[in-house]
């Protein structure tokens, strides 16, 4: 049996991709060694720097007033990055919480400076386990407190809770979009900063990707580590020390593909068919239930219980038997999740919907 795999990141990553970097492993680009094992401060290597970010721009339609940065660290560098980079000794910031990681991106912002200086403001209620989860956003107008950025999660990977419309912020947005970026179309010019963990739609873990509006520079920044820095990150091209430079790679090869299939309205197409057929397939059972509002369901993290729990386990262990793996809930809240990023097929999906009907 063909092997579907659901994790939630480090995720899959698009098997043309992964058939090239294997073709490519100990000789990539003729060099007669692996990438792996040459400078980044090398023609070939900054080359390939200069494709990503060219094809990531291209990709997400990135106005010339953003920077991109390719850093270290993953989403949680970001947590921690932007608290340092634009809050200074003064500034505060708003944090919109929707579920786990919105929480831990504001727990994070707590720690590096005075609590009073972080303001957050639940706009879900995704703790309450025996409601349906929704989003509300805040209507900010009038609102004349000074916030440096609001910061919120378009997605929120654990809760399977998606936010569709645009926050309308009297104050800069940066937006945590480590599981959904490049899944569909966004504006990026309503948003400050966008950051993203790699392993979900760009590649291995441990890279992180950050987009940045210029102007964001001139905020006072707190004394950090300089790989955090973006100014440091800006003099240097995204290489002040040595970068991650397989994930970069790689990361380079997955915006090669997704550019050649067609783009972001492209997969987006699919990604809200996979979706579509997932949700329906489990609302239609009578063995599973979702719990989020049609609204703010994820197109990429698709959460579902049973009704019956004592079941969960022999479904997990059945649902391996057949290909279908990493379908376990996150640790923090239980039940099952499929996510279904970029680079799950629909026959996966299908397989896996056609599986929860028979179950
Ligand atoms: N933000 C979101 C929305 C995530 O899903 C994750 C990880 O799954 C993170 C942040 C943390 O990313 P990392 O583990 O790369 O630090």
């Amino acid at each position: 049996t063909k092997t579907y795999n659901f994790c939630a990141g480090p995720a899959m990553i698009p098997e043309p991709v992964m058939k090239k970097a294997q073709a490519e492993l100990i000789n990539w680009n003729g060099l007669g060694t692996s990438v792996m094992e040459v400078s980044h401060r090398d023609k070939p290597f900054l080359a390939l720097a200069k494709q990503a970010e060219i094809d990531l721009r291209e990709l997400m339609n990135i106005p010339d007033n953003y920077h991109v940065f390719f850093m270290h660290g993953g989403g949680r560098a970001q947590f921690a990055a932007v608290v340092n980079n634009f809050l200074g000794e003064q500034g505060r910031a708003l944090y919109l919480i929707s579920g786990q990681w919105s929480q831990l991106a504001a727990d994070e912002a707590k720690k590096l400076v005075p609590e009073e200086q972080i303001d957050t403001v639940s706009i879900s209620n995704h703790q309450n386990k025996d409601e349906t989860k929704s989003v509300t956003l805040p209507d900010f107008t009038g609102d004349v407190r000074q916030f440096r950025y609001l910061h919120y999660c378009p997605n929120e990977t654990v809760d399977g809770i998606e936010i569709f419309d645009d926050i309308d912020s009297p104050w800069p947005i940066i937006a945590d979009m480590s599981s959904n970026i490049l899944s569909r179309d966004i504006d990026v010019s309503k948003f400050a900063v966008i950051y993203a963990g790699a392993q979900k739609n760009i590649g291995p873990s441990g890279l992180s990707i950050a987009i940045v509006r210029e102007d964001m520079l001139q905020l006072p920044s707190l004394p950090q580590p300089t790989i955090f820095s973006y100014q440091a990150q800006l003099e240097n091209n995204s290489m002040y020390n040595t970068p991650p430079t397989f994930a970069w790679y790689l990361a380079a090869e997955v915006f090669k593909w997704l550019k050649q299939i067609g783009g972001v309205s492209y997969i987006e197409k699919i990604n809200r068919d996979k979706a579509e057929l997932l949700y329906a397939a489990i609302d239609a059972s009578d063995n599973f239930y979702n719990d989020v509002a049609s609204q703010n369901r994820s197109l990429m993290n698709v959460t579902f219980h049973m009704k019956d729990k004592s079941k969960q386990a022999h479904f997990l262990t059945e649902a391996e038997s057949h290909g279908l793996v990493a379908l376990k809930g996150h640790r923090f809240v239980g039940g099952l999740r499929a996510s279904i990023y970029n680079a799950m097929s629909m026959e996966g999906v299908n397989t896996l919907a056609q599986f929860i009907k028979r179950y």
